[in-house]
This record gives structure tokens, C-alpha cells and sequence, in this order.
């Protein structure tokens, strides 16, 4: 196994707050939210970007992401959601495993930036509750 951040939390050697998972993906609340419910989306195995995976594991991803998408419109009120997905180093990607960020918006924050509003007050694990309910 290479030695991955993500692959360290699929193998649960670092936790992670899960927020929904098929056999192939898992996705978790990422640990420097830009926003409130902010999810990775990650294949269980090693793949570092959508260069080195088959066209059915990343129909699968999007198929999570999706998923993810509603619950963030569901359960936590998002008036949109914004998919991010970096590939390579030249594109910004930092972590060299493959991950869909899934970034619930709000109407009352501004579109152009992120907002530094109160939710970074709250708890990932409380987040996480309330995400997954529903
Ligand atoms: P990037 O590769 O630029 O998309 O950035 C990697 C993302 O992974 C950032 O948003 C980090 O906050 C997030 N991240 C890094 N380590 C962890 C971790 N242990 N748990 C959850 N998210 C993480
Ligand atoms: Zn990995």
C-alpha cells in the first residue's frame, strides 16, 4: 500500500467521519471544511486520479457524490452543491488519491467566496449526525 492519508483512513489507521459508503467508495466529512457538511468522495482502492481508473469506478464515484449531494440538500438545507475534482499536481491536487469534493452552498453566502461563517464552530462529529439523518 502506498503511503496515503486516504488509504491510512479506508484501512481506519485515521479516523474519519463517514457519511455514506458502498462496496467501492467511501465518503467522509473533510477534516478543513470550506463549509458546512463539506464530503470527500474516495475509491477504497488506491487510485491517484481519474487518469488511472476505469471509466465503471468513476461512473460509481459520481453515482456516490450524487447521493452525497442530496443528503447535504435534505438534511442540511443546501440550496446547491458544488462538485470539485483536481487531477495532478498541475491541476491542485494535493493528496495523490483520488477524491470528488462535495461542497453544499447557501443562498445568504456570497457565490465568490467561501464563506468564514459559524459552522466551523461546529463539531465534524455533529455535522456528521445530522448529515447522515434523513
Ligand atoms: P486537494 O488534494 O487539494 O483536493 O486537498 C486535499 C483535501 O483533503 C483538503 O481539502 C484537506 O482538508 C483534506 N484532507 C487532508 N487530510 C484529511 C484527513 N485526514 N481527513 C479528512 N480530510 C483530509
Ligand atoms: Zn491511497
Amino acid at each position: 500500500m502506498p503511503d496515503c492519508i486516504f488509504c491510512k483512513i479506508i484501512e481506519g489507521e485515521l479516523p474519519s467521519e463517514k457519511i455514506y459508503e458502498t462496496e467501492e467508495v467511501y465518503c467522509f466529512l473533510d477534516a478543513n471544511p470550506l463549509g458546512k457538511g463539506h464530503t470527500l468522495c474516495i475509491p477504497k482502492k488506491h487510485h491517484q486520479n481519474v487518469f488511472e481508473m476505469d471509466a465503471d469506478l468513476a461512473a460509481k464515484l459520481i453515482k456516490a457524490s450524487k447521493k452525497v449531494a442530496q443528503m447535504q440538500k435534505d438534511n442540511l438545507g443546501a440550496d446547491g452543491v458544488d462538485f470539485l475534482q483536481y487531477n495532478g499536481r498541475a491541476g491542485g491536487q494535493e493528496v495523490m488519491h483520488y477524491h470528488m469534493h462535495i461542497l453544499p452552498r447557501f443562498e445568504e453566502d456570497s457565490v465568490d467566496a467561501w464563506p468564514e461563517t459559524a459552522y466551523k464552530k461546529e463539531s465534524l462529529e455533529a455535522t456528521a449526525k445530522k448529515l447522515r439523518s434523513g
